[in-house]
């Protein structure tokens, strides 16, 4: 393997181009800062995920001038979610939600990035080798069409979802005691029952399920489910399959096939040290119960790249530091909300009160579902 030496220097690194990497990549190259980002696949391709972009998210890239971006893409308006436990099932109608399949949003996003003047390396695997200090540049190489490259840099961008340790920096946030992993698979079958422009949620004790219809006309199934239990079955079909039954669903639709696996969700908080900020999934966060990844990371790719740009105009390379605080402070209400939500959901106790909360005060049982699904809009209804 050959090495290119010597380094070439950028004012910022981003790994991973996600919607968390490629929106901060965008921002940056916009403040005019020479930006890299490298990504370890290759664009478009499909990710574990399931599609909904929440209103949050939706109003970041809004602000950010990309509004038109998603009615381009044909991403869908989620006029329905479904809520599925104990054979009961409740509506909940407009809820702000965009649906976008992951290939058509990440590509548009990191084509942006590109457009403000950021340089793309897809198939570029990256890792830090030094994270840098106040008087230190960040060091970076990757391989791409197995040839060794390095880089310094001012400062890094760690955005590369949950497998942290494929990027190489020190240790990624540790999973959480009770954290599910991540399945999901697509079809292009459309089951007669899911209309578009709905999401079905179906939640059980060992995990959750739901679905939906792409702008692409295919359907998106993601799970979130109990490690030990998806060991004991060892088949995500069949694991789905289960949720869905003891949720008394209808599981014929359910794909046998494609299914991928994600590591552990939640995990603790680490913001990234010396030169490095971690942003996205790869800051820690927890299972996607509420719908909220996505703007997260659109969130933390923007204010990630505010503290860098601060930093660079500054000339100062406490950046880690500096981000250490702003995410404690954007994450401290979200992280709770989510937490809480996530393990209420699979406690069986909390699922039948919630139905009892349902059936005598359904108005507050709606109020309480649209909290904790991030939906916005209502005019819902119930139906057994
Ligand atoms: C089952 C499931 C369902 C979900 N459903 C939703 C939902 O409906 N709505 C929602 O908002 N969120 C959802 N999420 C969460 C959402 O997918 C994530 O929060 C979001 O993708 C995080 O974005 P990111 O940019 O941080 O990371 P990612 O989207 O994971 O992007 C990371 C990128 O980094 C690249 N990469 C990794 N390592 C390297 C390396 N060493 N070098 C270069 N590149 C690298 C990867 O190839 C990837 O492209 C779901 C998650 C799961 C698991």
């Amino acid at each position: 393997m050959r090495s290119h030496l010597p380094s070439k220097k950028y004012d910022a690194v981003v790994i991973g181009a996600g919607p968390a990497g490629s929106f901060a990549a965008r921002n940056l190259a916009l403040r005019g800062w020479r930006t890299l980002l490298l990504e370890a696949d290759e664009f478009p391709r499909w990710k574990v995920c399931g599609a909904c972009l929440g209103s949050s998210g939706a109003k970041i890239l809004d602000d950010a001038g990309l509004g038109g971006m998603l009615d381009r893409l044909g991403a869908i308006h989620l006029s329905r979610t479904e809520v599925c436990c104990h054979g009961r099932t409740t509506q909940i109608d407009g809820c702000g939600i965009r649906v976008i399949s992951r290939s058509a949003l990440d590509y548009a996003l990191s084509n942006e990035a590109v457009k403000a003047g950021a340089e793309l390396r897809y198939k570029a695997i990256a890792r830090v080798v030094d994270a840098g200090n106040h008087d230190r540049l960040a060091k970076v190489k990757w391989i791409e069409h197995g040839e060794m490259h390095e880089v310094i840099a001012e400062s890094v961008i760690v955005a590369c979802g949950l497998n942290t340790s494929r990027a190489g920096v020190a240790t990624s946030g540790r999973a959480t005691k009770h954290s599910l992993m991540g399945l999901g698979t697509t079809t292009d079958e459309l089951p007669d029952w899911l209309p578009k422009g709905t999401l079905r949620m179906v939640f059980a004790r060992y995990g959750y399920v739901g679905c939906v219809q792409t702008e692409r006309g295919g359907t998106v199934w993601a799970a979130a489910v109990q490690p030990g239990f998806l060991r004991s079955i060892a088949s995500p079909h069949e694991a789905c399959r289960r949720i869905l039954v003891h949720a008394r669903v209808e599981a014929g639709a359910l794909p046998t096939v494609g299914w991928r696996g994600t590591p552990c969700l939640t995990r603790s908080l680490n913001p990234g040290e010396g030169r490095i900020v971690r942003v996205g999934d790869a800051a820690g966060y927890v299972e996607p119960v509420t719908g909220e990844g996505i703007s997260w990371a659109l969130e933390s790719g923007s204010l990630a790249s505010h503290v860098i740009d601060q930093a660079l105009v500054g000339n100062r390379g406490d950046i880690a530091e500096q981000w250490a605080q702003v995410l404690k402070r954007a994450l401290r209400v979200k992280r709770f909300r989510c937490a809480l939500t996530a393990k209420a959901v699979r406690r069986p106790v909390v699922t039948h009160l919630f139905n009892a909360l349902m059936a005598r005060n359904p108005a507050l049982g709606q109020a309480t579902l649209r909290k904790l699904i991030g939906a916005r809009s209502l005019g819902e209804r119930t139906a057994r």
